[in-house]
C-alpha cells in the first residue's frame, strides 16, 4: 500500500497516513524530555521530541554519574545514549531543531514553531527545556570562552593534562566536576564565596581527601586574564579584602543554573527566576502543556527527579489526550 504524507490530516489514525503531525510535542532532549518520550512512546502515543543539541541533555556533558538508582557508575554520555536509543526503540522521533515559540490552535491543539521555520500541529506539548550554567559576569569571561573557560569539565578537562584549573562555585557539579579534573590537571583550585561548601557530605569527603584539590573560601573571582588564553584570574576575599592572583590555565564555572524558558513568555506561567510553574501532576497554567525537569520550579534539579517529573508529565499528556478524544477510561 503507497504511503501518503498528509499535512493537513491532522492527528488521525489512517493506516495509510504517515503521521507528520504528533500527537505529543516534547520539547527539550534531557533525561525529563527522555522519560516523558519513553513513556508515551510505550503507550502508544506518536512523539515527536525537537531537541536543539544532543539527546541527553546536561547529562551528555557530565562526567560521571553515580547517584541514579540501579547504576553504580556511568558516563553521562553513556546514560544519554542508553536513554536515547530506549526512547526511539518505542518509536520516539527526534528531530535536532530548537523550538522558538509554542501557541494554542488551531481549535483544541497546539502549534509549535521551530527556527528553521517548521510547524507542528499536536495535542499536547510537554516543556522539559532544562536549563544552563549561569555565567558569572566577570572581565575575561566572555573573551576567554572556549580559550579557557568552560562549563563542562567532561568536554574539556583534558587540555589541562598537568596545568593548574580552577573551579569557581561550592555545589554538587562544582565539588564532583574539580574531582574529575584532577584526572588531568596538576592542581585544581576550587574558588568558593562562603565558608563551607554546599556540595553533599560525600562529595566533599571525597574532595577533602584528594592531594591536588585546594579549597578557597570567602573569596570570589573578579578577572580572568591573559594573552592568547587564561594565564591567571584574580580572586578577592571577601572576609579580608585581600585580592590576589592565581596561576591558572583553565577556569570552569559552576555558579547556578538558568532555566531555558524565555520563549515561553506569557505563554505559561512563571516564577521570578524563569522556571516554570507546575502542579504535582507537572500542569503548567496552560491545558495541555506539560513541564517536567531543571525548567521547572522546586527544589533538587537531578537526573533521578528529572526522569520522575518526566513519567508524571507523560501521564498526565496522556490522559489530557484520552480526554479530548473521549477515550478517558473513568
Ligand atoms: C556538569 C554537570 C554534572 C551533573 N552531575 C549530576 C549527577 O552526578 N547526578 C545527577 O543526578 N544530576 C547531575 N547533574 C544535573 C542533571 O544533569 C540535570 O538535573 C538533568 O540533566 C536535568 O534534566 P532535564 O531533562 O530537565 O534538562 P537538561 O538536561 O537541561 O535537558 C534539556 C534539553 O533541552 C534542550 N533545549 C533547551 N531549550 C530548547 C529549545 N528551545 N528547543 C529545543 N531544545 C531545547 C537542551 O539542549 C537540552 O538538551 C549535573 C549537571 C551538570 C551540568
Amino acid at each position: 500500500m503507497p504511503i501518503t504524507f498528509n499535512m493537513d490530516a491532522g492527528n488521525q489514525d489512517t493506516s495509510d497516513t504517515v503521521k507528520l503531525n504528533p500527537d505529543v510535542v516534547i520539547i527539550g532532549g534531557g533525561p525529563a524530555g527522555l522519560t516523558a518520550a519513553i513513556y508515551n512512546s510505550r503507550s502508544g502515543l506518536n512523539v515527536l521530541m525537537i531537541e536543539k543539541l544532543a539527546a541527553g541533555g546536561q547529562i551528555f556533558i557530565t562526567s560521571e554519574v553515580e547517584n541514579y538508582p540501579g547504576i553504580d557508575l556511568i558516563s553521562g554520555p553513556e546514560l544519554s545514549i542508553a536513554m536515547e536509543n530506549q526512547a526511539k526503540k518505542f518509536g520516539t522521533r527526534i528531530e535536532y531543531d530548537e523550538v522558538d515559540k509554542v501557541e494554542d490552535g488551531p481549535g483544541e491543539f497546539k502549534t509549535v514553531h521551530t527556527v528553521s521555520g517548521k510547524q507542528y500541529k499536536t495535542y499536547v506539548v510537554v516543556i522539559s527545556t532544562g536549563a544552563k550554567y549561569k555565567n558569572i559576569g566577570v572581565p575575561g569571561e566572555e573573551l576567554f570562552r572556549g580559550k579557557g573557560v568552560s562549563n563542562c569539565a567532561t568536554c574539556d578537562g583534558a587540555f589541562y593534562k598537568n596545568l593548574e584549573v580552577a573551579v569557581i562555585g561550592g555545589g554538587e557539579t562544582a565539588v564532583e566536576e574539580g574531582e574529575y579534573l584532577t584526572r588531568f590537571a596538576s592542581k585544581v583550585h576550587i574558588v568558593h564565596r562562603r565558608e563551607r561548601l554546599r556540595a553533599s557530605v560525600s562529595a566533599q569527603e571525597k574532595a577533602m581527601k584528594n592531594p591536588k584539590i585546594n579549597f578557597i573560601f570567602d573569596s570570589v573571582l573578579e578577572e580572568i586574564a591573559g594573552v592568547s588564553g587564561v594565564d591567571r584570574i584574580r580572586i578577592s576575599n571577601l572576609k579580608t579584602g585581600v585580592k590576589s592572583d592565581l596561576p591558572v590555565k583553565g577556569v570552569f564555572v559552576f555558579i547556578g543554573l538558568v532555566p531555558n524558558t524565555s520563549f515561553l513568555k506569557g505563554y505559561v506561567d512563571m516564577d521570578e527566576q524563569g522556571y516554570v510553574k507546575t502542579d504535582a501532576s507537572m500542569n503548567t497554567s496552560r491545558a495541555g502543556v506539560f513541564a517536567c525537569g531543571d525548567c521547572i520550579a522546586k527544589d533538587l534539579r537531578q537526573v533521578v527527579t528529572a526522569a520522575g517529573d518526566g513519567a508524571v508529565a507523560s501521564y498526565s499528556a496522556q490522559h489530557y489526550i484520552d480526554r479530548i478524544k473521549g477515550q478517558e477510561y473513568i
